[in-house]
């Protein structure tokens, strides 16, 4: 039997990316509705990586089992770093992913192309249940665009063309994102980390 391996995020588009990266390990990735955890944990971390540890460690002690979480953001150059790690709060519990796709793109209305230079950036943490993390982070530089495109990913991807591209990450398919984003490269690291631990385990 595989050992467990608990996703950290109750996000669906994270979740659905994070699955898909994970496929072929030698372990059995699961939910945190699988694992009979209805709890969130207040990301009051003021970095990524503080934040994906927060997650991670907190689940894997509620989960008593190995917790992945990620924790990753958008830093916009021209709003001096913002929404950065409250990318998902940008503007407001209200808003949905359309609403601060909108007011990102109000923000910066009279900023011209040159000076739209943006990046995402992905933590992800993984801890044990006694309380230890690895973290791992990747990055991926691109432009906020000035509107909309795509209906792929989630989030910000639909304003978010990355460097050397001409479609936004919202235009990739799945793999194709998983290839150059911020969340495929901290994957990558992480799969060769877990891949390690469980030949050392066995
Ligand atoms: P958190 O890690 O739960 O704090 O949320 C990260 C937020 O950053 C998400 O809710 C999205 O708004 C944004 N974000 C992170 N990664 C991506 C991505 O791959 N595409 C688009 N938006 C992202």
């Amino acid at each position: 039997m595989a050992e467990p391996l608990l996703i950290a995020s109750n996000n669906p588009g994270k979740h659905r990316e994070l699955v898909h990266a994970l496929a072929g390990l030698p372990y059995e990735v699961i939910t945190l509705a699988e694992r009979g955890i209805r709890a969130t944990v207040a990301e009051i971390g003021a970095t990524f990586e503080e934040n994906a540890a927060l997650k991670a460690t907190a689940y894997a002690a509620m989960g008593n089992c190995l917790a992945l979480a990620d924790d990753s953001g958008l830093i916009v150059d021209a709003l001096g770093g913002a929404p950065g790690v409250q990318s998902a709060r940008f503007g407001g519990e209200g808003l949905d992913d359309a609403g601060r796709v909108q007011l990102l793109l109000d923000r910066l209305a009279d900023v011209p192309p040159v000076e739209r230079s943006a990046r995402f950036v992905c933590v992800i943490a993984i801890a044990e249940a006694a309380g230890t993390v690895a973290l791992f982070r990747g990055v991926c530089e691109g432009m906020i665009t000035s509107a909309p495109r795509g209906s792929g990913g989630f989030g910000y991807d639909p304003v978010f063309q990355p460097l050397g591209e001409t479609r936004t990450l919202a235009e990739l398919s799945i793999d194709e994102k998983q290839a150059i984003s911020h969340r495929g490269k901290a994957i990558a690291e992480a799969r060769a980390w877990l891949a390690e631990r469980a030949q050392v385990r066995v």
